[in-house]
């Protein structure tokens, strides 16, 4: 996956979103997102926190001054329960701008500074270059998890092979292996990202056991 592919997924993944988002009024920002628990304003909120958040990663690499993602896990999520009591068009505005803004600082990173280390919320240390893959998988799967008919099958078909094989290698670092399935493309990567079991069946046909939550 080359820089340019990655921010080319970036680029797809915000007009997947900011589309979905903007044929959503007031009822149906408060209606459930796919996601359990959390509605559209939950979701949406996250989105635009979290492209401050990896603008917070792009500072620390360019500057070498430890700005992390988010101060912690409790404020992160505060932050987002904070947001579901703002009106649905602040949130679409908040979205759209964010996004504006870190497409900006993307773009201006210093050629030098993408090889520079940062730490992720999850305490991943990786350098600066993985960002945009970050941001690519955050808009292309909550598209789909923003439930208003977006599916793993309208998302770019090298991304969803990318993604598949990363969260294979990361189950199988956790001590839970997936094994050979059988299933469409998108239905598998859904599948994999712990988004239902639809389509996906073990390759001698049983249903395929739920994974655990991903992401
Ligand atoms: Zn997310």
């Amino acid at each position: 996956m080359t820089h340019t592919e990655t921010l080319a997924f970036v680029a797809a993944g915000t007009t997947l979103c900011a589309d979905a988002i903007a044929g959503l009024d007031e009822a149906a920002f408060a209606a459930p997102s796919a996601l359990p628990g959390w509605t559209r304003k939950h979701l949406v909120t996250h989105l635009a926190a979290n492209a401050e958040a990896l603008m917070r990663l792009l500072h620390w690499a360019t500057t070498g001054e430890r700005t992390p993602m988010y101060s912690s896990p409790e404020q992160r999520n505060a932050d987002i329960e904070a947001g579901t009591l703002r009106p649905g068009a602040d949130l679409a505005h908040w979205f759209t701008t964010s996004a504006a803004r870190l497409d900006d600082a993307l773009a201006a990173m210093p050629e030098a500074a993408w090889a520079a280390e940062i730490v992720t919320a999850q305490g991943r240390t990786v350098p600066a270059s993985q960002i945009p893959w970050m941001r690519a998988r955050e808009v292309l799967v909550h598209a789909a998890d923003l439930g208003t008919g977006v599916t793993f099958a309208d998302l770019p078909e090298p991304f969803l092979t990318t993604l598949g094989e990363e969260i294979r290698a990361k189950r199988s670092g956790a001590g839970e292996p997936v094994g050979e399935l059988a299933g469409s493309l998108p239905d598998v990567t859904a599948y994999l990202a712990g988004r239902g079991t639809s389509g996906v069946t073990t390759t001698d046909g049983a249903p395929a056991p739920a994974p655990s939550p991903w992401l």
